[in-house]
Parts: structure tokens; sequence; C-alpha cells
């Protein structure tokens, strides 16, 4: 059985079955776009998706569809239907000692993300860069009423409900009521197009919960582009109006990831690199937990691992470049302003 076959068999024994993939179809065939031309509506048949407009076809791999821009050079269509079985992932060492960083807040957050869910008689929720969140975040939404989850990613080893990029989302505008990006923006080349596209197809009053890296090692490779403090994160998200925001994980998380990476220095191939990762976060794992004590400190902004913001697209409001610079909440007071006179006493 190959990787697909295993996400489908995950989706339709463990996730409830035949009903869920055909809301899934259902939706995906109400709210499709053409990733190539913008036209409303694809068609769903015989193993592909069609489109009316500029005629184009996206393959159905395996029930997947694939909804991914001809054009796009970095994860073309063509890598998506190779029949080769895939490699399944193997633990690595790393994955069997204690994780390196913390999460703050991310069970609080959804907790009020899904909350602004409640005010919609029914809720679609785009889980944009899924990988394996579905593992657990079918369970944590499964009290709220009536909310479904479509799962994307570019990543052929991600449970998914479809294929597709974030810098052309294949759905029409005002489709989702809820988007989560959790340590996605960092990974895409363009982080302004997608935050676009995802206040494109929220509804006016959606909700988006995002979290983005600050002080991280490159962590995906090629695929890693971009940093942002707090303040930048607010920037790329000025056009929501913000809920909150804040730390996700500190300097604790900051300094476990700064001496792994300095040690893994120190090795020559895959072997010694998977060693000393594993050892060093036995080692140091613990370091993490001091984050819990810097949850409201200022300074841990100005150091943070990561942080989130929570926000609500508002069609009125916009935050301004002076505003994000007056909501600066770490430690570091300056001010590039020549004083105003009379301000000293
Ligand atoms: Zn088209």
């Amino acid at each position: 059985m190959n990787e697909q076959q295993v996400r489908t068999r995950f989706i339709t024994t463990i996730l409830g079955g035949p009903a869920v993939l055909n809301k899934m179809n259902n939706f995906l065939k109400a709210k499709s776009r053409c990733p190539d031309c913008h036209a409303s509506f694809l068609a769903f048949e015989d193993g592909t998706c069609f489109c009316f407009s500029c005629k184009a076809t996206f393959p159905i791999v395996e029930g997947t569809p694939v909804l991914i821009r001809h054009e796009n050079e970095v994860f073309p269509i063509q890598a998506y239907l190779k029949n080769e079985k895939k490699v399944l992932e193997k633990p690595s060492l790393s994955e069997l000692v204690p994780s390196p960083s913390v999460n703050l807040r991310l069970t609080d957050n959804l907790k009020k993300f899904a909350a602004v869910l409640e005010g919609f008689e029914s809720a679609a929720v785009l889980v944009l860069g899924s990988g394996k969140q579905r593992r657990w975040l079918d369970q944590f939404f499964s009290g709220t009423k009536d909310t479904l989850l479509v799962y994307c990613d570019v990543d052929a080893q991600a449970l998914l409900d479809l294929f597709c990029d974030g810098h052309d989302l294949p759905f029409m505008d005002n489709t989702f009521h809820g988007v989560i990006a959790t340590a996605v923006l960092e990974h895409v080349l363009y982080p302004e197009r997608v935050v676009s596209e995802i206040y494109r197809v929220l509804v006016p009053g959606g909700i988006v919960y995002s979290e983005i890296p600050f002080m991280q090692q490159v962590h995906e490779g090629a695929y890693d582009f971009t940093r942002y403090t707090l303040s930048g994160h607010r920037r790329l998200f000025n056009h929501f109006f913000e809920l909150s925001s804040g730390l996700i994980a500190g300097p604790g998380t900051a300094l476990v990831w700064a001496i792994e990476n300095f040690s893994l220095c120190f090795t020559r191939g895959p072997l010694s690199r998977s060693f000393v990762k594993a050892g060093i976060r036995f080692i140091f794992f613990w370091i993490k937990y001091f984050d819990y004590l810097f949850k409201d400190s200022a300074q841990a902004i100005d150091a943070a691992s990561c942080t989130y913001f929570l926000g609500r697209k508002d069609m009125q409001y916009k935050t301004s470049d002076k505003t994000i610079i007056e909501r600066y909440g770490g430690a570091q007071h300056c001010s590039h302003l020549y004083e105003e006179v009379g301000s000293r006493t």
C-alpha cells in the first residue's frame, strides 16, 4: 500500500468514512476555482477536474485533486502523477526524544478560533500547509457545530484533501470561515501573496490563525525563506483586524535550537547528524520550559522563537504602519524621531 492509499484509508476508516468524503467532494465541486484562469466551478469527472472556461484539466490522483497552476515550476503537476511508490518516512532518532520546542498558546488560540466559528451557521476551515495536522485537528474541532476542515498542502507526504499551492488557492472568494496556517508562511516564496489569497477566500468576519518563526534556524531545507518579528507578523496581516498576537515559543526554545544547530556544525553526514540532533535534544530539551516563565515578558518578544497572529477579516479595516510601530510590545524602547520640543521635563 503506497502513501496515498494509506491516506485514503486513514480518511475513510478513522475519520468517518464515505460520508466525510462525499461532503468534501461536494464542497470542492461547489467552491472550486480554476488555478489557471480563476474561473469559478470546475467539473469533477472521470478522474480529472475540468475548467469550462480555459479548458484546462487537472488530475485527480487516487482520489486527491491536484489543483495546481500549470505554470507552477516549483510544484509541477506532473510531479504528483508518478506511480512510483513513495518511500514512507521512517521515524528519525530525533523523533524518539523530547521536542526542542514549546507551544505556549496553541490550544487557547484555537479555542478562540473555534468560538468565532460558532457565530456562523456552518463553517468551513482551510488548513493551509496541513502536513500531518489532521491527526489531531479533526479531534479538536469535533466538538464544534457543523465544521468542515479542508486540508491542503504541496507535500506529497501530507494527510490532505487536495494538493494546492497557497500562492494560487483554487477556491472562490469568500469560501472559508476560518484559515489556519501554522509554520507555513516561512516556507512560501511570496508570503504577502499567500496572505492576500487567505484574505480573498475568507468570508467577511472570518478568522485567520497564523504562527511564524522568528529565531529559528533553517528547518525545511530549500523550502525555507523568511523569518518575521512580531511587528513584521502584524504588518503581514495588516488588512485583518487583530484579535490578539504574541509569543508562541520564546528564548528558551530558541536556545535549544541554537545549541542543536551549533553542534550540528561538527557533524559530517546524515548518520552523525541524526545522532547529534537526538543527543542534544535529549540533554538540553528542558531549557525550553523556561519559556513558561517568560510567557508575558517583553524581552522574550524580542527573542521569540515563534509568534502568532489571530485576526478577523474586516472589509473596513487596515492597520496603519504607524499603529504597528506603536503596538510594539518588546523591551527595546527606542525612537528614530526627534523628541517633541518641551517633552523633556
Ligand atoms: Zn480555467
